[in-house]
């Protein structure tokens, strides 16, 4: 285990220079304080957890104290936004501390966000408060517990700091680890101010630092494009399996890894609502649930237009041709296990299809459905569940399709079927008023319901004791809170 000042630095980014990022120091945060710090996060750096309650860990990441290696930069980069290009974002308040690597070789950059104005600020302040702090950080240690990829978080820090949104609140920063920062806009800007020696630079760190193993392909920038296409299609069949809602796709909000990454509004689906929309402010409902989809493939043509200079137009256009298909094959594959089959039969489609399609009508709550539904053996759990819908009949229907299916399914044992269907349908997530509960108690200096709630996550398919109250559907209060992009 390693102390804080033992971290070692590499800053790959940060050598590329200032075509790529500006030098600006965090900007402090009063009376910075520890809210809630990951012991799995603080272990992909190879720190002892003990030392998240020194007051140097919440000096360092509250912006007072900077290690000497490390280069703190803020990046450029632009995108879509809702559809249309911005040339000018960037990291309008968060910063690039430094890459860190572990003992086991993995780079790690360590990105402080609401770490005060940079030149990408824009009209903003710079900062993030603390209730939008705390989503990002839950959210991004609770998707890597299901196994959906993304960005991590080290830890929060809140403060004394005064921050005006609606209304006045704190400041906090949320110390963020990813591989890397790089984002589809990345590519965009250097594309879109025609800057085509920066954008083979940045095509040229990507490819050598994220993924080598295209190198050796005949054609490396194809290769790794198709690998982003892989990813991505993998990613949103995994949201889609589980039910989150990003809510700003933006494609200065998509990591070119193909990781969840920069949280706002984001929700997981309480009852299960193909057109629901995390974002209010997104009137149109362009990032809906159901529209993550289509919108990912939009977002990698974005990306595919920023790459022509370096691959041919029929060739991208082959290559985004891939995305629809694997998405559909990884969702699938995923439903299939939420529904405990084992093989793949060519109506399994159709049969996921009429479920949804009957949880929509009756407004069922999408995570327990499934959780239920392994409870008990199928046709135990079926006559229990029914009691949820609305058309019984059409459940009933549903059902029988959905017994006559488990008969067919190859190896199927009854007494594993509980096991391995807990396995990947979760009983804790992170719904919308858990959060919302442990942001008021926060927001009065009671931490402890984060820390509970972020403990309970860790393992979301595992019982825990004591635990029902975090298993519920949420109260009538907790079904309609608005969240916005402001935070
Ligand atoms: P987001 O919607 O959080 O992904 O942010 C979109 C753009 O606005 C990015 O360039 C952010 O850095 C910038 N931004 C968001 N909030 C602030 C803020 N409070 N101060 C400065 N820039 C911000
Ligand atoms: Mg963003």
């Amino acid at each position: 285990m390693k102390a804080l000042d033992e971290l070692t630095f590499d800053n790959r980014f940060a050598r590329l220079g200032d075509a790529f990022s500006t030098h600006v120091l965090p900007e402090p945060l009063d009376e910075p304080r520890l809210v809630v710090a990951s012991d799995a996060a603080m272990a992909l750096l190879d720190l002892d957890p003990a030392v998240a309650e020194t007051p140097v860990f919440a000096e360092l990441f509250g912006g007072h104290k900077l290690w000497a290696e490390a280069e703190p930069r803020a990046m450029v980069y632009s995108g879509h936004q809702f559809g249309s290009y911005n040339p000018q974002l960037g990291d309008g308040r968060g910063l690039l501390l430094g890459e860190v690597y572990n003992r086991a070789g993995e780079h790690w950059d360590l990105h402080l966000k609401g770490a005060g104005q940079t030149p990408y600020s824009r009209m903003g302040d710079g900062r993030a408060v603390l209730r939008s702090s705390i989503r990002e950080f839950l959210a991004s240690e609770a998707l890597h517990a299901l196994g959906i990829p993304s960005s991590r978080a080290l830890c929060v820090i809140g403060s004394s700091t005064p921050v005006w949104r609606e209304k006045q609140e704190r400041g906090a920063m949320v110390l963020r680890l990813a591989h890397s920062h790089i984002r589809f806009g990345h590519f965009e800007y250097f594309y879109y101010t025609k800057k085509p020696e920066q954008q083979a630079e940045l095509a040229e760190h990507v490819l050598k630092l994220h993924f080598p193993e295209c190198q050796e392909q005949p054609e490396p920038y194809l290769a790794m494009f198709r690998e982003v296409v892989e990813r991505n299609a993998e990613l949103i069949a995994k949201w889609q399996a589980y039910g989150f809602c990003h809510g700003v796709m933006n494609t200065d909000n998509m990591s070119i890894l193909g990781i969840t990454f920069d949280f706002g509004p984001f929700a997981f689906l309480d009852d299960f609502d193909a057109h629901f929309v995390c974002n209010h402010s997104d009137h149109e409902g362009r990032y809906s649930f159901s529209n993550q989809v289509p919108i990912g493939q939009w977002n990698l043509s974005a990306l595919a237009q920023a790459l022509t200079p370096f691959i041919s137009v029929d060739a991208l256009k082959e290559t985004l041709g891939l995305y629809l298909p694997l998405y559909q094959a990884h969702y699938l594959d995923l439903m299939r296990r939420r529904l405990g089959l084992t093989t793949a039969e060519d109506d399994d489609q159709r049969l996921v299809e009429r479920l949804l399609q009957l949880m929509q009508n009756s407004s069922v709550d999408y995570t327990l459905f499934f959780r239920r539904l392994g409870d008990e053996p199928a046709a135990h759990a079926l006559a229990r569940l029914r009691d949820d819908f609305v058309d019984m009949l059409g459940f009933d229907a549903w059902a029988d399709a959905y017994k006559a299916r488990v008969a067919r399914d190859g190896e199927y044992r009854e007494e594993q079927r509980r096991a391995r269907m807990h396995a990947v349908n979760p009983l804790y997530i992170l719904r919308n008023y858990l959060a919302q509960n442990a942001i008021t108690a926060a927001e009065s200096g009671d931490y402890s319901e984060v820390r509970r709630l972020h403990e309970v996550l860790r393992k979301p398919f595992e019982e825990q004791a004591g635990m029902e109250q975090y298993a519920q559907r949420p109260p009538d209060w907790g079904k309609h809170l608005e969240i916005s992009c402001s935070s």
